[in-house]
């Protein structure tokens, strides 16, 4: 039980700025003087379309999305994208590229499996997706409708520093490191994020879309989920997540004062430097990714047996540094520093980190 707010460093949902939980607190009961919440708001009606178009024009400006590409806020989060994007996407040539790097591209190819041909154009689970694959050792098809990548793997901790190139649409799950840097977007066809890690609440995907790219979508496709009528009603063509939307609004008004994804950029390189040095010079923990794919949103790491790290997990919860256990799939530690994380909650974890060291010599592994 906690009297105030912990550091928070769960996979998500996961932690949201603290100057917008307390507007959007502030707000909760009458939002500019309308008489009534955000929530309790037609989505047909004047005062929320404001809110609905300064949302999305402040995410084509903090990402400079060209005008090439539509927003989307979609329903679903980024597994319905999983279905939406083959749907939409595979019918060009009945085949698609995935490259699986860990548990969501792997998802997202089986997924696709049953809307057209899959080809696996690189696979990391012989190395356990501690890595990243290089692009020379992607195998791509000559005539695949789009590759597919996940720009940052959530449970393995790894992230591409670079965006695979092909002949055909990239597309990519960004739901993991979203907003936390600058993105080449000219560079893909599509790039789709469940918006509970780094954005807004959970419920929803944001998409980005080249508009030359809706059109193509099988018959059998829900109208939720197609690009071509959601671009259309921009994103209206049934009640969108309201409340969301005005949410993700509040957090990218808060990340342009921070000075937008450069300002994310050089915080989650404070962030993750601090964990990652301490991680290389210790002797009980170690990091789990390949140093040349580590990921700066979310750090894996490990002591010397499960029974210490459970006790880790443990004693970290009881200091307010919560939500530190690895996904069940992996199992150790793994910590989420998301573009809410302060700084100093990272530092008062690599303390911790030092204490239990000192504290548990006998485990110590090198
Ligand atoms: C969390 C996550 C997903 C799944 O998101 P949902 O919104 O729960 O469907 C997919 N891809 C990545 C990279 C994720 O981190």
């Amino acid at each position: 039980m906690f009297n105030e707010r912990v550091y928070n460093f769960s996979a998500g949902p996961s932690m949201l700025p603290l100057p917008v939980l307390e507007k959007a607190g502030r707000e909760i009961t009458n939002f500019g003087l309308s008489g009534m919440s955000v929530m309790e708001m037609s989505h047909r009606s004047g005062a929320y379309q404001e809110i609905f178009d300064e949302t999305k024009d402040l995410f084509r400006q903090v990402l400079s999305v060209p005008d090439t590409h539509e927003i989307l806020f979609m329903q679903g989060g980024a597994t319905g994208q999983f279905a939406a994007v083959a749907m939409n996407l595979i019918g060009r040539t009945g085949l698609a590229d995935y490259a699986v790097t860990g548990n969501f591209s792997g998802l997202a190819a089986k997924e696709a499996k049953k809307y057209g041909q899959v080809h696996i154009a690189a696979d990391t689970a012989a190395q356990n997706h501690t890595r990243i694959p290089r692009q020379e050792e992607l195998e791509l098809s000559p005539d695949a409708s789009y590759l597919h990548y996940c720009a940052n793997n959530t449970i393995y901790g790894t992230e591409w520093d670079y965006v695979p190139r092909t002949d055909c649409p990239v597309v990519a799950d960004m739901s993991s490191n979203i907003l936390s840097r600058p993105v080449d977007i000219a560079a893909h066809g599509l790039i789709y994020a469940g918006v509970q890690k780094n954005m807004a609440p959970a419920g929803m995907a944001a998409v980005i879309i080249d508009r030359s790219l809706a059109g193509q979508e099988l018959a059998c496709t829900p109208t939720i989920l197609n690009y071509r009528v959601m671009i259309d009603k921009d994103s209206m063509y049934n009640t969108p997540p309201t409340f969301n939307i005005y949410m993700l609004g509040l957090v990218l008004k808060w990340v342009k004062e921070q000075g937008g994804v450069r300002g994310m950029e050089e915080l989650r390189e404070i962030r993750s430097s601090l964990l990652y040095d301490f991680l290389d010079n210790s002797r009980l923990f170690r990091g789990c990714a390949e140093r040349s794919a580590r990921s700066k949103m979310n750090v894996t790491f490990r002591t010397s047996s499960p029974e210490l790290d459970a006790l880790f997990v443990r004693e970290a919860a009881e200091k307010g540094l919560v939500s530190l256990a690895g996904h069940r799939v992996v199992g150790g530690m793994r910590a989420s520093i998301y573009n809410a994380m302060p700084v100093e909650g990272v530092r008062k974890l690599v303390e911790f980190m030092g204490e239990f060291e000192k504290n548990h010599k006998n485990g110590l592994q090198r």
